[in-house]
Formats: structure tokens, sequence, C-alpha cells
């Protein structure tokens, strides 16, 4: 990732959103087909599929030598899980899959955490926790304030109020005609720390949030990332554009949402609504 910060035009931030949009239906395609007995090779296979057919390009197979369009953590596996025949989900997982895609020169991003079947309340409620945090960032993520109070919003939610374990190793992104630019977009820092966020800045925000401790390691495959104390990780993510007076989500997990909805062995994951 070089330094240097590209902001978008209008037109470039179009293109993204249709990357991203596509993402997003590979994702609710997998929505729809995901359940206990199928494994992270045939969820991969469908979502490389779709994202092919409709001209574009899966952006993490080969980006640095990953081999697949989804990265698929299960439980305790944070993200880079890599998907394989050998993956088969079970009844109670929590399937974290991240999916890119390059369309006309430019990439979208984005990530769903699923929970098959009967899930243990403490897990569905990280990913609530988790996924509700996301939108706390976003509503941070906007002209005049600073990089600082995205990742503030995130850990102040996730860490101080609900005492879950914000990883720190990994972090949302810029994105454009690269998978990952400038700036890194943590998901801890300082409330009015950093640069300032300006018009046409377009980021990945992706909370990873750890029901145990923020500690991890890395597999034995080089990708895996795990909690180190082997307890479930979620991870949701969304790509936004920053505009002069308001922040636009560029994914969409309302069709990923509807997917669950209409599939028995997916349990739909809620915001939180409580106030604090
Ligand atoms: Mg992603
Ligand atoms: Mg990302």
């Amino acid at each position: 990732m070089s330094g240097m910060v590209f902001y978008k035009t209008d037109e470039e931030i179009e293109y993204i959103r249709e990357s991203c949009l596509l993402v997003c239906q590979a994702l609710a395609h997998v929505a729809g087909i995901i359940r206990p007995g199928i494994s992270g090779a045939e969820i991969d296979k469908a979502a490389e599929e779709l994202i092919r057919d409709h001209g574009a390009v899966p952006s993490f197979k080969g980006y640095n030598g990953f081999p697949a369009t989804l990265c698929v953590s299960v439980n305790e596996h944070v993200v880079h899980g890599i998907p394989s025949r050998d993956q088969i989900f079970r009844e109670g997982d929590l399937v974290s899959v991240d999916c890119g895609a390059y369309l006309n020169g430019f990439h979208g991003d984005s990530a769903y955490t699923f929970a098959l079947g009967e899930v243990e309340e403490e897990v569905m409620e990280l990913c609530r926790v988790t996924n509700t945090s996301l939108y706390k960032a976003i509503d941070a993520a906007v002209v005049g304030n600073r990089l600082g109070d995205i990742g503030f919003a995130v850990q102040q939610y996730v860490e101080r109020e609900h005492k879950y374990g914000v990883v720190r190793e990994l972090v949302g992104h810029g994105i454009g005609r690269e998978l990952h630019e400038a700036p890194e977009v943590p998901n801890y820092g300082k409330r009015g720390r950093g640069p300032l966020l300006k018009e046409g800045l377009v980021i990945a925000i992706e909370p990873m949030v750890n029901l145990g401790r923020k500690e991890v390691r890395t597999e034995a495959d080089g990708w895996t990332v795990y909690a180190k104390d082997r307890k479930p990780s979620a991870h949701y993510e969304h790509t936004v554009a920053i505009r002069k007076d308001h922040t636009e989500t560029l994914s969409d997990h309302a069709p990923i949402e509807d997917a669950i909805r209409k599939n028995e062995n997916v349990q739909l994951v809620e915001l939180k609504t409580e106030t604090v």
C-alpha cells in the first residue's frame, strides 16, 4: 500500500459502487445456499461463478497468492480463512465470509458473518455488537471528523461498553483502483486524532471483534488469522464514500439479510438499538 491517498470523483465512486453491489450479490447468493453440511469450497465456487458471470474478476484470488474468491473464516478464525472441500460447516458455526470484486477498473469489498443453526446466545450477541459497531463507525466517517474518530467509535462501543476484544493487527483501508489503498482504517483509536476526513475519500470499514481477548495469531497455512484464545470472532465490512455533507454506504447488506430470512439454516443478526 503506497502512502498516497486518492480522493475519488463522482464517476469513480459510481464504479466502486457497482463493484460493491456485485460483491453483495455474491454474498447474498452465499447467504441463500450456506447451511450445515456444505463446504467452504462450494460457496467459494458459487461466488466466483456469479462474479465472473457479471464480467468481473474476484479481487482476492491471486492477491499476494491468496488462492480463492472468498475468505471463509469459521468460529475462532478471524479473517483470511481459505475455503476448502474439507471445511465442512456444522450446526452452530459462525462463518465469516469476505469478498471482493474488480469491475471497470475498480474494486469493491464487503464482508458478513453468518450464524448457522442454533448458535449460542453469547455468540449471537457478539455478532449483533460487531455488526452494530460497523454502523457506529460509518456514522463517525464524515467530513470534518478525523480518522481516529472512526476507530474510536468501534473501540468505545465494542471494548468499553461490551467488553469484547478489538483486533489490532488487521485494519480497514482505502479502496479504489487498488484493493488496499491508503489510509489504513484501524478499529481502535483516539477521538479527534489522525488525518482529517475529506470529500471523495472511499474506505472499507471492517471491525473484527473477538468474544474473548484481542490477541490473534496466524495458522500454519500462513493465511488464516485466529483468536489466540480460540474463542469465536465476528467480522462485518462495508465500503463507504465520504461526500460533502453525508456518507454513502456503497455496499449493501440488505440483499444478504433478505436471503438469510429465506434460509432456515441461518439466523439473522439484528442490529442493537439500545442507546448508550
Ligand atoms: Mg473484505
Ligand atoms: Mg477489506
